[in-house]
């Protein structure tokens, strides 16, 4: 076991000279992995060693092995999912936040950590333009985001309408109606699951994915009790954003609390050019998001945002029930968040926030949804070439016609290794869907975008 310094020396030594030369490599190698899992297994596998191996040897041993089967998910020419990549400052305050080694569940065990980062979460909360009165947890990403101010909301609904649910559990108690728009992330249905909330009524869409309030209303009209009403900030297809301020209007008038998953989309309100699309959603009452998105910092990184602190520190909280003289301090962060133990993931997104300035957010933002306009120009002119959404921010979809030959041109895409991008479905075709959503995604990147659909549907058609 290493104990000296200088073993930490000898093997972080090593980390830095594979991390820079990966790094490096992300200006042209191929995007796609070269071998796949099954292929790496021999390497990482076989029986556990009876002796050691010094720790710089086991970190060459692992960078020189993993090389091939690593996917350049932090290069600019990456446009698959919705992924960011890493910002420097904020890669190398995450190797910080490792060597420091902080619990970071105790404000005063780790105060360092703490200060970090609820400096942070006011940062974010000034950015976002969300209620300065918020807590802010950090998570493992918008999935558990989501489940976070979930919970917090089933606390709230629960308590209001007189049940103990910390004492009696959920068997009994006021069912409560959830209500997501249909093209709502699946990972709302998931937190909901993880809650014991059941599946949520889908209320219609327009062409774009945005709920439609007045469907909404329609729906909460149908029943009674509490309501707990998700909307989204950013479409995984369109990039669309919901109608805030009329569907938050029709989720008061029915006394529900309103969740919004803007995993990707929050950060719209970041940059003024954008600011609209997020317009009214500062009424909701929690919010989800992920920084190792937009704000690109390593994974992984969600927050969770909820204005009603006292629910929250009592759905996450080690108390039974919630001790009002807490909800006026800073709290503690396990407090907050689901987990107990946690490394201080927050760290990288203060390191992102100090090293780009609100300015730098703002055109990082504005870059990435110029990007995928840009892209979407540039595809909209190629012959045969469809473009299904209206490119309003980070998200472009496209399609060649029929599935089958929107298919071959995503599966030459990936082969080409030029770009990555997803094949995906939305309105019942295969769709071709390119997200940018890296800090690093230049003008270049998006000429080799373009060139690249352009000639792997060339080449399905001619062949
Ligand atoms: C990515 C995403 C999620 C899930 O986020 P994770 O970070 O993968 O947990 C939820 N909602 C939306 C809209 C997303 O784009």
């Amino acid at each position: 076991m290493p104990r000296r310094d200088a073993d930490y020396s000898r093997a972080l030594a090593r980390a830095v000279h594979h991390s820079t030369a990966w790094l490096h490599s992300l200006a042209d190698r191929p995007v796609g992995p070269s071998r796949t899992a099954h292929d790496l297994g021999a390497a990482f596998g076989g029986p556990l060693p009876r002796q050691g191996m010094p720790a710089e040897e086991v970190i060459d041993f692992l960078a020189r092995n993993a090389e091939p089967g690593l996917m350049a998910m932090p290069s600019g020419r990456f446009f698959g999912w919705v992924i960011g990549g890493t910002l420097p400052a904020a890669l190398a305050s995450d190797w910080l936040v490792s060597a420091w080694d902080q619990n970071a569940c105790f404000r005063y065990a780790t105060p360092a950590a703490a200060a970090i980062e609820e400096s942070a979460g006011a940062w974010l909360l000034e950015l976002l333009g969300l209620p300065r009165e918020s807590d802010v947890g950090f998570v493992t990403g918008a999935t558990m985001a989501n489940f976070t101010g979930m919970a917090a909301a089933r606390w709230r609904l629960l308590t209001d309408a007189g049940w103990d649910l910390d004492r009696d559990g959920l068997a009994g108690a006021p069912r409560i109606r959830c209500y997501v728009g249909r093209e709502r992330h699946d990972t709302v249905d998931l937190g909901l699951r993880y809650l014991g909330l059941g599946q949520p009524t889908a209320v219609a869409a327009d062409r774009e994915g945005r709920l439609i309030p007045a469907a909404l209303d329609a729906a909460l009209a149908e029943g009674g009790g509490p309501a707990l009403v998700c909307l989204q900030a950013g479409n995984v297809h369109s990039g669309a954003f919901d109608p805030f301020p009329e569907a938050i209007a029709v989720a008061r008038k029915h006394g529900a609390w309103v969740h919004v998953d803007g995993a990707f989309g929050l950060w719209a309100a970041a940059a003024p050019g954008l600011r609209h699309l997020t317009s009214g959603y500062g009424e909701a009452d929690s919010w989800a998001t992920d920084a190792h998105k937009t704000l690109n910092v390593p994974y992984d990184c969600g927050i969770a945002i909820v204005r009603d602190a006292a629910a929250l520190r009592s759905a996450m909280g080690l108390h039974a029930s919630y001790l009002v003289h807490d909800a006026e301090g800073p709290g503690d962060p396990f407090e907050k968040v689901p987990e107990l133990s946690r490394r201080a993931r927050g760290v990288p997104v203060w390191a992102a926030l100090k090293s780009l300035g609100g300015d730098g957010v703002a055109a990082q933002v504005h870059g990435l949804a110029a990007a995928a306009s840009d892209i979407a120009a540039g595809l909209a002119v190629l012959d045969g070439v469809e473009v299904l959404n209206d490119v309003g921010y980070t998200q472009v979809c496209v399609a060649f016609g029929d599935d089958h030959t929107t298919r071959a041109v995503t599966a030459r895409i990936i082969d080409d290794g030029r770009v990555w991008m997803s094949g995906s479905r939305w309105h019942g075709r295969d769709i071709l869907r390119i997200s940018v959503s890296n800090w690093q995604t230049a003008g270049e990147d998006v000429g080799t975008a373009v060139a690249a659909v352009g000639s792997a549907f060339a080449a399905v058609r001619s062949g």
